[in-house]
């Protein structure tokens, strides 16, 4: 292969498979520009959308385009004034969704996921992950990965694992130890939020699904103990009396709500307990719901929205994976290559996936 190109999987076409072929391999050609050899991607429930063509109405993303936004890698090549602790040969993560076309009063906050102007790659015009190597704008945008013994699936800490994290730090300041925390779907997300729930909370979970499989392997990875519990959401007649009744009547304090159904929206806020949080996450029903007011302020109860996480969350979650706080490993259930991206992809939108999966290029592609 020629050093000039690299091998990549586009989006060329809506509902067609990914054509693995050779494109331009991106250069460090500005100052602070780093590019970044892709380890691993993970495979996300949202590029499940872009490539069904159904994400045209909220974003800049249109084929052809090469997919993937959580990406690990290993420093390649860097442009002047990068510092020595992103040298070639450095692992890292890349926080996709800190990239801005431009500065404003959220990227000098540090949330950079929420500024005006975003260039997420793999879901704007800027090429993401699906591909040997990734052009990063900025060297801020990347976080040292020392430490973290399995960089292909440490992956999923920069998209599956931040947004769970900071869905978890919102219920934060109104869950107390031996409380209540609902984890409404247990795909790669879900995973992330009953761990993190249980493990930086000190909450009792209980995680709905509808798929008994999922619910298994929540167990298993989540390693719930005696005062968790599962509600298998395709068998309950009603979930809000499932949840009155597994808390003994008081209710949750906070629902993490990755999948965002407003036909079930309902029940969970009505099991919300005076001051609990319901933090929206899944896009299930855009726009759809109606806000119960009188609800929300006869007992102080909040909604808020999560939108993945900030740079800094990336590095704060870096540390309690390094910590062992955070079991991402086992979250990792299909490893493919750019070859397999297309199949894998597919198996997500027929709802057929445990965990994530990744594109795992540590052996080369
Ligand atoms: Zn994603």
């Amino acid at each position: 292969m020629p050093a000039s190109t690299m091998k990549a999987a586009v989006l060329r076409e809506y509902l067609a498979p990914l054509s693995v072929e050779e494109v331009p391999r991106p250069r460090a050609s500005g100052r602070f520009e780093v590019v970044v050899k892709i380890v691993g991607s993970g495979i996300c429930h949202t590029d499940v959308h872009v490539w069904r063509g159904e994400a045209e109405a909220v974003l800049d993303v249109r084929p052809p385009i090469i997919l993937g936004h959580e990406p690990s890698g290993i420093v390649w090549e860097v442009g002047e004034g990068v510092p020595e602790r992103f040298k070639p040969g450095t692992p890292v993560l890349v926080c996709a969704s800190g990239f801005c076309a431009e500065e404003d009063e959220y990227t000098m906050e540090g949330e950079s996921q929420l500024c005006r102007k975003p260039e997420w790659p793999g879901l704007s015009r800027r090429p993401g992950s699906y591909a040997e190597y990734m052009h990063v704008p900025h060297y801020k945008y990347l976080i040292p990965a020392h430490g973290l013994e399995d960089l292909p699936a440490a992956s999923l800490l920069t998209d599956a694992g931040v947004t769970a994290y900071r869905a978890v730090k919102k219920a934060k300041e109104r869950v107390k130890p031996d409380d209540y925390v609902v984890v409404v779907g247990l795909g790669g997300v879900g995973l992330f939020g009953l761990q993190l729930a249980k493990r930086l909370l000190n909450a009792n979970v209980i995680g709905v699904d509808v798929k008994e499989e999922k619910l298994d392997f929540a167990a298993k990875v989540a390693r719930l103990g005696d005062s968790d519990h599962l509600i298998n959401a395709s068998r309950a007649e009603r979930i809000y009396d499932e949840i009155m009744m597994m808390t003994g009547g008081r209710g949750v304090r906070a629902v993490l709500d990755f999948v965002g159904l407003e036909s079930e929206m309902e029940q969970y806020l009505r099991a919300l307990d005076v001051k609990g949080i319901y933090v929206v996450v899944g896009l299930g029903s855009p726009f759809g719901s109606r806000v119960p007011s009188l609800h929300l302020i006869l007992g102080e109860r909040a909604i808020t929205g999560v939108l993945w996480g900030s740079c800094r969350d990336v590095a704060e979650l870096a540390g309690l994976a390094r910590a062992g706080v955070v079991d991402y490993r086992s979250i990792v259930t299909a490893r493919v290559g750019l070859e397999g991206a297309s199949d894998a992809l597919e198996r997500l939108d027929r709802g057929e996936v445990l965990g994530r999966q990744i594109i795992d290029l540590s052996g080369g592609s």
